[in-house]
């Protein structure tokens, strides 16, 4: 249990976030994020990237990046041409229809995050698309802005008629989760969370291929004891969604070693991520990743420099 002991550290940060977060995407008046929506393809499905929200995270050697100098941390962040001192993360879960299903990954902050989040139904409804008529929704991870928007703020389920697809052991996780614990995690009211959604979740072995040909869960260990990603397709068209097994465009890309403090078991999570970021720059994989720059839609590439991410052109 070792992964457990270590949570309240990295909760502590996450928890953070939810409280001290200024808002990415900002309307200038309310400070509240923007509904905003980004069509692309996968194959011959069709996909869309919904802004939920985004969170401001400082580098301080403790709230994200740990180990590192914080002028180290910056470095990487001013190359990249962002700014020194601190994170931008964007909130974007994706939506994706394949022939008869429509498919969710994850459901961003919902309630849980106060106004710097919780836009999805917004974007949804400007996307066209309706909550009612989602089928399957994947969970990379039980931590609040992925999983706050599973209920609407009256506590019902805010897609009802999908069924919530959650590894085994996070489901564990997540149902062993006391209140004050969960607040660590960014989840309110978890309790009446997970009695809400017990009856859609599904839960699923690691690496299940779950819609054959359509998804399969990829295991990427040391964010949460059951964190997730999922192949969406098949072939050189085909996305993975990463979850948060990497959150900066810059950092996590190019220096994935780099412990980062939001990983429950820290040096595993930094071994996926290496690994990772090898596999995808040699393969050219299709990425989706619902922290990076909205839409997050792209790939990382080699260069003399090392690994960075290139977002794909969408016009
Ligand atoms: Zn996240």
């Amino acid at each position: 249990m070792t992964d457990r002991r270590r949570f309240p550290a990295v909760l502590a940060a996450i928890s953070a976030l939810a409280v001290s977060l200024a808002a990415v995407t900002a309307d200038a008046a309310s400070g509240a994020p923007v509904a905003q929506f980004q069509p692309f393809k996968i194959g011959s499905y069709s996909a869309v990237a919904l802004k939920d929200g985004g969170i401001e995270v400082p580098v301080d050697g403790k709230s994200f990046v740990v180990g590192q100098p914080n002028e180290a941390v910056g470095a990487v962040l001013k190359v990249g041409g962002a700014p020194a001192d601190h994170f931008e993360f964007s909130i974007q879960p994706l939506l994706v229809h394949a022939g008869v299903h429509v498919l969710l990954f994850d459901t961003g902050a919902g309630g849980f995050f106060g106004d710097i989040a919780g836009k999805l139904p917004d974007s949804m409804m400007a996307a066209g698309e309706k909550p009612a008529s989602v089928t399957d929704i994947f969970i990379s991870h039980a931590h609040g802005d992925h999983i706050g928007g599973l209920v609407a703020s009256t506590g019902a389920l805010a897609f009802p008629n999908a069924t919530i697809h959650m590894s085994a052991p996070e489901l564990k996780f997540l149902s062993g989760l006391k209140e004050d614990e969960a607040k660590n995690f960014g989840i309110q009211q978890v309790s009446a969370l997970v009695r809400a959604i017990k009856p859609q979740v599904v839960p699923f072995e690691p690496g299940a291929d779950l819609l054959p040909g359509i998804v399969k869960a990829v295991e990427l260990k040391g964010h949460t004891p059951g964190h997730s990603g999922y192949r969406i397709g098949s072939g050189t068209d085909s996305v993975l969604v990463f979850g948060d097994a990497m959150h900066s465009y810059l950092v996590s890309v190019r220096k994935p070693s780099w412990q980062v403090a939001f990983d429950g078991d820290r040096e595993l999570g930094a071994t996926t991520r290496v690994a990772l970021v090898k596999s995808s720059a040699a393969s050219g994989q299709r990425l989706y990743s619902e922290h990076f720059p909205f839409p997050g839609i792209g790939k990382i590439v080699k260069g003399k420099d090392g690994a960075s991410w290139q977002p794909e052109s969408l016009h």
